[in-house]
């Protein structure tokens, strides 16, 4: 099989240039080629030597993915579908968020996904395959360079799409490592966040990395009675075993642990549930972000806007740091939760299962 450049770090690249009988050095000028300036056409890499040039096509290939259908949300935010075919063949999709000076990117780290939270359309698609990290790379590079006319200077990475990254720990460290590196896609670790259901092992080999992201914590829940039935993974990890290791976590000056927390209408979202939040996360250097249920095929209720703002400001009033974070893209299926390969027409609130969740197979 042609060996994918995509997502090898710059000492496998050097080492595959010297295994083609060529300097080491060759292999640093491609890593700088493809994130640095973003060309993924070997003939585009002007500072390679024409010769090698032409000779790198018949040699080796840089697969990214292929966007296979875009849609537009009314708020500018795009959900795309893409093509991968490192491996067995998966769809993923992927998010692109503009802001007045910034860009926020959401990537899969798995097709689908085996966690089962059961308020995640994700999770009705079951596992398919882990990403590798030139899948996740690949991601970030596709929806650049599908807005570069309108980037702004600064980029936010999420791993937050279709997946548990922490279950496929060592790809999303290889992806991490060339979007955090300084030579690489030199993204700050301050804009780069990875999201978990809270796999605690992952969590604390996490936090013995050198160069590691910010961490979200999925908490959705305020006792282990209430999220036991919304995350089975809470009976792997329960609470107080998981914010036992982020009391642990080794948080750098300028980081939080940012706690995220999916209300679901008269189930998790009375004052009640916001004070026994505030008694799991009162001694926590954390924020919280409360995410209004996005309506979906599943059966939870959207909360009740004024018992959202009672929730906040329960924490608030304790002074715990708390958001109200609106999904965005949520016409076009983009919001957080809602990645299923869905189809949907923008615009229009025709929303239909893809061949995916009617039980068909994800491969193309
Ligand atoms: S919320 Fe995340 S971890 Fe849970 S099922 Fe969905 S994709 Fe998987």
């Amino acid at each position: 099989m042609v060996v994918n450049l995509l997502g090898k770090p710059a000492d496998e690249l050097r080492a595959i240039l010297e295994s083609l009988g060529e300097p080491a050095y060759r292999g640093a000028q491609i890593y700088h080629a493809l994130y640095r300036e973003r060309r993924f056409d070997f003939a585009a890499m002007t500072n390679l030597p024409a010769s090698l040039r032409k000779r790198l096509p018949q040699e080796v290939v840089i697969a990214l993915p292929e966007i296979v259908r875009r849609y537009p949300s009314a708020d500018k935010t795009v959900r795309y579908v893409v093509r991968l075919t490192e491996a067995k063949p998966a769809r993923v999709e992927v998010v692109f968020m503009p802001e007045d000076d910034r860009q926020t990117i959401c990537i899969s780290t798995q097709a689908g996904c085996a966690v089962d939270c059961q308020f995640c359309l994700t999770a009705a698609l079951g596992l398919k395959r882990n990403l590798s990290a030139g899948e996740m790379i690949g991601q970030v590079l596709v929806a650049l360079e599908d807005n570069h006319a309108a980037l702004k200077p600064q980029t936010n990475v999420v791993l937050m799409g279709q997946g548990e990254p922490l279950l496929n720990y060592d790809a999303v460290m290889g992806a991490l490592g060339i979007l955090l590196d300084p030579n690489g896609m030199a993204i700050s670790p301050k804009h780069v966040t990875v999201s978990t259901s809270g796999i605690l092992p992952a969590i604390e080999r996490l936090a013995e990395e050198k160069v590691r992201p910010k961490l979200a914590i999925s908490l959705n829940a305020s006792s282990n009675q209430q999220r036991d039935q919304i995350m089975p993974i809470n009976r792997k990890y329960p609470l107080e075993k998981l914010l036992d290791g982020c009391r642990r976590y080794p948080l750098r000056p300028w980081e939080w642990l940012t706690f995220e927390y999916v209300l679901l209408g008269g189930f998790n979202d009375s004052p009640d549930d916001a004070r026994r939040v505030i008694g799991l996360l009162g001694n926590l250097r954390a924020k919280v972000n409360l995410i209004p249920w996005n309506p979906g095929q599943l059966p939870f209720e959207r909360p009740d806007p004024v018992r959202v703002e009672e929730f906040r400001k329960v924490l608030l009033d304790k002074g715990m740091l708390a958001f109200v974070r609106h999904s965005r893209g949520q016409d076009v299926m983009a919001a957080c939760g809602q990645l299923a390969l869905l189809e949907s027409v923008p615009g229009s609130t025709e929303r239909r299962f893809s061949r995916a969740l009617a039980g068909d197979s994800l491969e193309v």
